[in-house]
Parts: structure tokens; sequence; C-alpha cells
């Protein structure tokens, strides 16, 4: 098994500690355990199958991205790994760790200033503009291109409906490109059309807004990275999601320090708020109730941020050892 068969079949974890205090099980799936250390692997591959099987992707071509970063250390790890180039366009409000990462794994790097979207110096329009021009190469496109949805309703939708027994009364998730909930969702409600769907959004993303009032509005600005967006994307588009609560960084990063503390869980920011989003939803559930949730990546990648003291400062946030049932 390489790298390829080894993306995939993760651990759905049981939060014991968490579990215990809010009387509801909480189960997560373990994509930092992937080997790419993301759920991201995940759509990388299923990007990457799907332009191997229609024959856009000659051997020795170039996989092109634009990407916050977890997909293109994904998609430069199975370039190695299937003998293509790299090339990933990274805004510059990135982790440091994920752009050296990059780096070191042998990836053309081009890092461009975090502009809105509708600018064309934004990174996904840049990394289209390099696709166009590159011979032999394929622009990823994880926000439109449906192979990111579709690797998730048939790998990680199913693996969490068998690994639970099907015994699940809610999924909830964030979304980046949307890939993940849009995914999961219509795998789960395949099932079980009675399965409660649940968006967690950051601050300042607009499909909370756009999921509970129809509109694409957006209030406040959130530091974590992955998660949020302003536009509704091919993948997220007519996805069987029941409704959408935000959550703010403050409670996202006190569960992310709470999972490392308690549970012996080193996460990204991202799962912080997937987690105490289902805990959210889980309390409006009967005692007992069982909420499943996504921890997408490992917390490596935010050392200098997440949890660093000074970063935390300087954003206003504090490391807080919140109990969650507050
Ligand atoms: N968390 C992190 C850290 C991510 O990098 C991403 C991907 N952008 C997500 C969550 C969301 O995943 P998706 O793109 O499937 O919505």
């Amino acid at each position: 098994m390489g790298f390829w068969e080894t993306v995939g079949n993760t651990p759905l974890i049981e939060l014991g500690n968490l579990s215990a205090q809010i009387g509801r099980r909480i189960l997560a799936k373990a994509e930092f355990l992937n080997p790419g250390g993301s759920v991201k692997d995940r759509a990388a591959k299923g990007i990457v199958a799907a332009a191997e099987a229609a024959g856009r992707l000659p051997s020795g071509g170039t996989i092109v991205e634009g990407t916050a970063g977890n997909t293109g250390i994904a998609l430069a790890l199975i370039a190695n790994e299937r003998g293509y180039a790299c090339t990933i366009v990274v805004p510059d409000d990135q982790s440091s760790e994920k752009i050296d990462l990059l780096k070191t794994f042998g990836a053309e790097v081009h890092v461009v200033p975090a502009v809105p979207f509708t600018n064309p110096a934004n990174y996904y329009h840049v990394a289209r503009k390099i696709a166009v021009e590159t011979p032999n190469s394929i622009w990823a496109d994880q926000f439109e291109n449906l192979a990111n949805r579709q690797a998730h309703e048939t790998t990680t939708g199913p693996e969490i409906w068998e690994q639970s027994g099907g015994a699940i009364d809610a999924f909830v998730t964030s979304a980046g490109t949307g890939g993940t909930v849009a995914g999961v969702a219509i795998a789960l409600k395949a099932r079980d059309a009675d399965m409660l769907t649940v968006l967690c959004d950051p601050m300042g993303s607009s499909l909370y807004s756009y999921l509970n009032f129809g509109e694409l509005r957006f209030e406040g600005e959130s530091d974590l990275e992955g998660i949020g967006i302003k536009r509704i994307t091919a993948n997220f588009d007519g996805a069987p999601i029941d409704r959408a609560i935000r959550i703010e960084d403050a409670d996202a990063i006190a569960m992310t320090r709470w999972l490392l503390d308690r549970e012996g869980l080193f996460v990204g920011g991202s799962s912080g708020l997937n987690v105490a989003g289902a805990v959210r939803i889980a309390k409006e559930l009967p005692e007992g109730s069982t909420v499943a949730t996504i921890l997408c990546d490992g917390g490596g990648r935010y050392l200098s941020r997440l949890f660093n003291d000074e970063w935390l400062r300087e954003h206003n946030l504090s490391i807080r050892r919140r109990s969650p049932q507050r």
C-alpha cells in the first residue's frame, strides 16, 4: 500500500471525556490521520483519479491548484508518488508551517497577496491562469470540481455510517470548498432521510445566512484557516443541509485547546470549531443522542498561531480552559 491506498478509512473516535460531560456521544472522524495529514487527501485523490480516468493528466504532467494549504499539501504528495509536477498558489495570510511544508515537498509555490475573490489577483484566479499557461497541466479547481464532493460521498460518508452502525442522530461540520459537508450529507441522508445535517460556519462566512435566510451576507471575521466562504461553490450547491449555526473563533479555539488538554487530540482550529458545533447541536437533542463531526487536520500546522500565546494575544484571543458545558 502506498500513499494513494492509505487515504481514507480513518478511525471514528469517540470523544470520551467530552461525551461524558455533556451526556451525549460525540464521534469525530480522525481525518488528521490521513497520510498527508488532512481531510483534503480524499478530495485531492478524487480529483487526480478523475483527471487520470478522463485522460486529462498525462504522465509527467503538472497539477496546478490555488489552496489555503491542505489541498496543496495533499496534491504535492500525490504528485511525488505518481510522477507529476505540482504548482501551488497560496494566499499570504496562511500559516508559514503550511507554506514551508509545500516547499519541502517539492511543489513550486507562489505566495500571492490575500485579496477578495472579485480581484483577478486572488489566488484562485492566479492558479487558473498558471494552469492555462502550463502545457500538460490540470487545474484541480477544488471549489467547482465535483470530484471533490464525490470523494466524500463515496468514502467519508459511508465510512461514518458503517463505523457508527448507522446510530447517528446528527452530522455537523464546517465548509471551505463545501466538499466534505456536501458529500457526507448526501451519503448520510441517502441512508437515513431523517438524519439531521448541520453546517457550522465561522464568522465572516456567508453560508450561515445563505442556508438560514437565503442571502449571501456575512458578519464579523475569523482567523481560522481552511473554512468559511462568501460564495456558493458547485461542491456546496444543493447539498442536503438542514440548517446552519455560527461559532465564534474564541469558542473554536477554546475547544481546540480542550481537545488537546482533555482528549489528547492535537488538531487544528477548524476541528475545534466542528466539535464546538457538534456540542451545540448535541445539547439540543435528547440525552444519549449521538452527533458525528470531522477532525480536519493536525495541530502541528498551527504551532505559530493557535498554539502560540503571542499570536493569540495579538488577535485578542486568549487560551481559556473552558468547560464545554458552558
Ligand atoms: N478544515 C481545514 C483545515 C481545511 O483545510 C479545509 C479545506 N479547505 C476544511 C476544513 C474544509 O473542507 P472542505 O473544503 O471539504 O469544505
